[in-house]
């Protein structure tokens, strides 16, 4: 993670009577490119980072798909970047979480950990964060051969031997990705039947570079700098086995960060935020960015177009309404 010791962070996190006008919720890709783009327009935003500065993308050991960077940047050296520039124009960075939001009141309010905002317009970038499997190894091993993003780090297993857990559409797409730079990916699925659309599926299993591991569950990460085996267990038989691996892969889902917004604004069945093609909830002045709203693309580069245009359209609506 970055330094969180950087200039302008107010040590109280709780605005006087008079209301923002604009707070973003979320630090990642969105939520600073958001920043930038309404600091620029003279909104004076609040970021409210959450408990991740920076987002997924600064979990990221390194990001080689962002343009400007011929040779990769770091995950957090490319947040970080994003959370200066940002605040060059005048944005104020807040190290708290918000936890509950009334959007039904003019200006919305917003609680946080350490206390409660008002604002005219608000930037919602919270995120989503992928499913784990929650079993032993897995959390130490992350970023050391545990991957949940086979775009950002596929590449480091070039000529590596991968194992792919999941089932569905992003487990399939992400293993057929792999097969560009592993010389071999073995999908290993709880059930005998994989969930994925029909295009997919026998694209995954036409491929020579796959292999399928049928009714079984991951239950051990093993190794000690780094991957070295996993442990599988057939949900049928109960049979345990060891397999030798360089990386594991996880995809069984995602999760948005939306929980704070029920009710208050419509999600899709996946919990995702609903946004026009303008980033528009549907609530006028209220805008959603990023992974939150995009169950699609999960991209830096996409989240990062996302909040510059829920921007734009922020500036717009409080220009219309002369705040
Ligand atoms: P998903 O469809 O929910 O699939 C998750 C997979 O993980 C399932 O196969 C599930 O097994 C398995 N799983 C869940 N929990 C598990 C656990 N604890 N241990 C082992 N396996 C577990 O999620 P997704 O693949 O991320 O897709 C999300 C949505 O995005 C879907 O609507 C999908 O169609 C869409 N999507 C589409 C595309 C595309 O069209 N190109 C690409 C990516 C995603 P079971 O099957 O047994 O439940």
């Amino acid at each position: 993670m970055f330094d969180l010791n950087l200039p302008n962070i107010s040590s109280s996190s709780v605005d006087g009577d008079e209301p923002l006008k604009l707070l973003v919720i979320g630090s990642g890709p969105a939520g600073f490119s958001a920043a930038l783009y309404a600091a620029r327009a003279e909104l004076a935003p609040v970021v409210l980072t959450g408990m991740e500065l920076g987002g997924q993308a600064a979990l990221t050991h390194e990001i080689e798909n962002y343009p400007g960077f011929p040779e990769g940047v770091g995950g957090s050296e490319l947040g970080e970047l994003f959370q200066k520039q940002a605040e060059r124009f005048g944005t104020r960075t807040e190290f708290d979480t918000a936890t509950e939001v009334d959007f039904t009141k003019s200006p919305f309010e917003i609680k946080t950990e350490s206390g409660e905002y008002k604002a005219h317009a608000v930037i919602i970038a919270t995120g989503a964060r992928p499913n784990h499997l929650k079993i032993p190894g897995e959390e130490e091993l992350t970023g050391r051969g545990v991957s949940y993003c086979a775009t950002c780090d596929g590449w480091f297993f070039k000529e590596k031997k991968v194992l792919v857990v999941g089932g569905g559409d992003s487990a399939l797409e992400e293993a057929l990705y792999l097969t560009r730079h592993a010389t071999s990916v073995t999908i290993v699925h709880r059930r005998d039947e994989l969930r994925a659309g029909p295009i997919l599926k026998s694209r995954a299993i036409e491929n020579p570079k796959i292999d399928f591991v049928w009714d079984s569950i991951v239950t051990e990460v093993v190794g000690d700098e780094k991957v070295a085996s996993v442990i599988i267990k057939n949900v049928k038989t109960g049979e345990e086995s060891a397999i030798e691996t360089d990386g594991l892969f996880i995809f069984i889902g995602h999760t948005p960060n939306t929980e704070i917004f029920e009710g208050q604004l419509a999600l899709d069945d996946g919990g995702y935020i609903v946004v026009d093609g303008l980033m528009q909830t549907g609530v006028e002045g209220v805008y959603a960015a990023g992974e939150v709203a995009d169950p699609h693309f999960r991209q830096v580069i996409t989240s990062a177009g996302m909040g510059a245009g829920a921007a734009i359209q922020a500036v717009r609506y409080m220009e219309e309404k002369g705040l």
